[in-house]
C-alpha cells in the first residue's frame, strides 16, 4: 500500500525513480521459503526479473537459489550472495566465455537448450578440465495462454528441444565424457493466471517425458519446472502476494517423485513484481481535440513492458488521494515524454481529476522493468528507492541531488 506517509516521502524524492517496498519482499520471499520446506521443492529466483543488489542480496540471504540467463548474471547472482552451488544458467544462446567462467566458478547446472550446446559445453569442460552437470530443456509444446511474447514451451517458440531429438540426446549424452546429466528443465510461459489448469498440464506433460527417459536408462534426478506464476496487476494491494501455495501445491501433488528426485521451480516476476512501483509527475495536463492527455515525466525508456507487450499496469493519483473525496470522475491517456507514439501508460483510464505536479504511482513495477530500462532519448535511469530507507539516519542523500 501506498500510504500517506509514503505520499509525504515521495513529495521530497525527484521524480521519477523506483519505489520499492522492503516489507513486501520480505513477506513475499518467506512465502516462498516457507513453501519449499514444507514442499520440499527447491525454489531458484529468476534474475532476470530484477536485478536490484540489494534485492538480490536479500533472496539470496534467504535461502533461495538462482536462475540466470547470462553469464554476467551468474557472475552477479555470486556476487551478491547465491552459492555457485545453487545456480543455474538457461538461456539458447551461451557464448564460449559465458560457458567457461560458469564452468570455472562450479555452477550447479547448465540448463541446456539445444543438443550442439551439449557438444559445446563437453568439449570445453575437456579443454578446462572440469566436468560439468547439466539438465536439458525439453519444449513440452503446451500453450501457456499467456500472451504470445512471453509464451515460451511451444514447438512455434526457440526454447528447449523437442520430441524427435529425445533419441539422439539420449545417445549423446551416453558419448559426452565430460558431462553429468543430471535432469530435465521445463519453462513454459510467463504471467500464467490459469494456474490450476496450466500448470496440471505440465505436471502431466512432464511426468509422461521423465518417464519416457527413464525407461530408455537415462536417470532424471532433477525435474526443473521453470517459472511463470502470475500475479494481479488489476489489484496489486487486493493480492499483494501471488498465489504460491496453489502452484507450489499442483506441483507437489501432481509430479511423479522417487527417492533422490529433486523438483525444482524458478520464480521470477512473482517474487518482485508487486514490491515496486515507478513513482512520477504530471507535467502537462493536455486538453487534446478529443481526448485529454496527462503527460508524466516517467516514460517507456523507464518501464518498457507497455510499450513492449501492450501490457496493463495501475496508475493512481497518489496527490489527489490527499485532496478531499475526489471522484474518480475523468477519463485520461496518461502518457510518457518518449518520441514515440507508443509511449503509453495507459489508453482511456479512469482518474480523479488531476493537475500539473501531482504524483503518479505505476503499480506493479518490480518484475521486467528497472532491468528494462534504457537511456533512450539521452533520458537519465530512474533510481531505485528503497522503503527501508525512508526514516531517520539511513535516508541516503543522492536521493535529493541527482
Ligand atoms: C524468465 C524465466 C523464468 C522466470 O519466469 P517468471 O514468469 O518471471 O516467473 C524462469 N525460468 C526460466 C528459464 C526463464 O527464462
Amino acid at each position: 500500500m501506498l500510504d500517506a506517509n509514503k505520499i509525504e516521502f515521495f513529495e521530497k524524492v525527484e521524480t521519477p525513480f523506483y519505489f520499492y517496498d522492503m516489507d513486501l519482499l520480505r513477506r513475499t520471499v518467506w512465502t516462498v521459503s516457507q513453501l519449499s520446506a514444507k514442499y520440499g521443492i527447491e525454489a531458484h529466483y529468476a534474475v532476470k526479473a530484477n536485478v536490484e543488489r540489494r534485492i538480490l542480496e536479500y533472496i539470496s540471504s534467504m535461502g533461495l537459489g538462482a536462475d540466470c540467463v547470462s553469464g554476467n548474471e551468474v557472475r552477479f547472482a555470486s556476487v551478491c550472495g547465491f552459492a555457485p552451488e545453487k545456480i543455474v544458467f538457461a538461456g539458447v544462446g551461451k557464448s564460449d566465455r559465458e560457458i567457461a567462467d560458469a564452468l570455472k566458478l562450479g555452477i550447479y547446472s547448465f540448463n541446456c537448450e539445444s543438443l550442439q550446446e551439449i557438444y559445446v559445453i563437453d568439449a570445453m569442460a575437456e579443454r578446462l578440465g572440469k566436468r560439468a552437470r547439466i539438465s536439458v530443456r525439453i519444449n513440452p509444446d503446451i500453450d501457456a495462454h499467456t500472451h504470445v511474447y512471453i509464451t515460451t514451451g511451444t514447438y512455434e517458440n526457440k526454447f528447449g528441444i523437442s520430441a524427435h531429438e529425445f533419441d539422439e540426446l539420449i545417445s549423446l549424452v551416453g558419448r559426452c565424457r565430460n558431462i553429468d546429466f543430471t535432469g530435465l528443465h521445463f519453462h513454459i510461459g510467463s504471467q500464467i493466471t490459469d494456474v490450476e489448469n496450466v500448470f496440471s498440464l505440465e505436471c502431466e506433460r512432464v511426468n509422461a517425458i521423465v518417464s519416457y527417459f527413464e525407461s530408455r536408462g537415462l536417470k532424471v534426478d532433477d525435474v526443473n519446472l521453470g517459472g511463470g506464476l502470475g500475479v494481479d496487476y488489476e489489484d496489486p494491494d487486493g493480492n499483494p502476494v501471488a498465489d504460491f501455495d496453489k502452484w507450489f501445491g499442483i506441483v507437489a501433488e501432481k509430479i511423479d517423485r522417487r527417492p533422490g528426485r529433486r523438483i525444482h521451480l524458478e520464480p521470477g516476476r512473482s517474487i518482485v513484481a508487486q514490491c515496486a512501483s515507478l513513482i512520477s509527475r504530471v507535467l502537462f495536463v493536455k486538453v487534446g481535440e478529443t481526448k485529454n492527455f496527462l503527460v508524466l515525466d516517467a516514460g517507456m525508456n523507464d518501464l518498457m513492458r507497455p510499450a513492449l507487450y501492450g501490457a496493463y499496469h495501475k496508475i493512481e493519483n497518489l496527490s489527489a488521494r490527499l485532496r478531499p473525496n475526489l471522484p474518480q470522475s475523468q477519463i485520461y491517456d496518461v502518457v510518457g515524454p518518449v518520441c514515440e507514439s507508443s509511449d503509453v501508460w495507459g489508453a482511456g483510464r479512469l482518474l480523479p481529476l488531476s493537475v500539473r505536479g501531482d504524483l503518479m504511482a505505476v503499480r506493479s513495477a518490480g518484475a521486467y522493468g528497472q532491468v528494462m530500462a534504457s537511456r533512450y532519448n539521452l533520458r537519465d535511469f530512474a533510481p531505485a528507492v528503497y522503503s527501508d530507507d525512508m526514516h531517520g539516519a539511513r535516508l541516503r542523500t543522492e536521493y535529493f541531488e541527482r
